[in-house]
């Protein structure tokens, strides 16, 4: 079944740039989705639409529909309310980010914004997350440190736990291991892999092999435009 579908998707850029051209694509539910392509093509671009990001630069502009299901709502109207969509959407960034704050605080940072404030409930929504991200282990003694008091691939995964916490519709994911150290990076592909079971994933990654080996689906973008999309062992296997 289908999670979102993007429909005739354009966006331009405050200066005229014109970075996605007319985009067609389907975002299949529970399926890992990579998108691919040579810099400069617009993969940024369309992850940035699924989560309004683009919306904080004034001049930018939309056209076309990302439909989220099962209600439909359409991520880009311009009378849907950037705020109430990044509710439905985790995003995860090239590099990591977590909050100068605690390990804790990081991932009770995203039910506090939506009002969850009881201490139970967040302390086990706390250990579910950074089980999903397989980080548990690691940090399960010392909760209550901050958050750069990890390495860069720990700091990764609580990052991933801030973004799964609130149990978003779409987790985005913008070139999630580019930073990173190859054990680092596979322990990040495995866990997404993992998670990809239950949840819908789209990846912005420049490494094929990483597309091929996590994804069932790929987009692959050029010029702005989707050139090819369909299950990754297709796409990887054309001429
Ligand atoms: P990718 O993620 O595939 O490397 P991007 O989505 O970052 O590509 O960029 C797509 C196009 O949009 C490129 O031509 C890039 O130069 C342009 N672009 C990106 N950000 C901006 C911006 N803030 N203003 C104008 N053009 C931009
Ligand atoms: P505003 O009145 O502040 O522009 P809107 O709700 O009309 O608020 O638009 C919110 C954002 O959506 C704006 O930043 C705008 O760039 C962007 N936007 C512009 N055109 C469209 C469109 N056709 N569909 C969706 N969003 C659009």
């Amino acid at each position: 079944p289908l999670r979102a579908i993007v429909e005739d998707m354009s966006f331009f850029y405050a200066d005229g740039t014109q970075a996605l051209k007319n985009i067609n694509m389907p975002i299949l539910d529970r399926q890992i989705t990579s998108m691919i392509g040579p810099s400069g093509c617009g993969k940024s671009t369309l992850l940035r639409c699924f989560n309004r990001m683009h919306d904080l630069y004034p001049g930018n502009r939309y056209s076309g529909k990302i439909s989220l299901f099962p209600d439909g709502q359409n991520l880009v109207g311009s009378g849907t309310d950037p705020v109430m969509v990044r509710l439905r959407i985790g995003m995860v960034f090239q590099k990591p980010n977590p909050f100068p704050k605690s390990i804790y605080e990081n991932v009770a940072a995203g039910l506090r914004v939506r009002g969850v404030n009881n201490r139970k409930v967040i302390d086990e929504a706390v250990e579910v997350a950074l089980r999903r991200a397989a980080i548990w282990d690691e940090v399960k003694d010392r909760l209550h440190r901050s958050a750069y008091d990890m390495s860069g691939g720990q700091q990764q995964r609580l990052c991933i736990a801030r973004a799964l916490a609130p149990n978003p519709e779409i987790l985005l994911l913008d070139e999630p291991t580019s930073a990173l150290d190859p054990i680092a990076t596979s322990k990040i592909e495995d866990l997404l892999a993992e998670l990809g079971r239950e949840i819908t994933i789209v990846i912005v990654t420049h490494n094929m092999q990483q597309a091929a080996r996590i994804s069932s689906r790929t987009a692959f973008m050029y010029l702005g435009q989707l050139i090819e999309f369909g299950p990754t062992d297709q796409v990887f296997s054309r001429p």
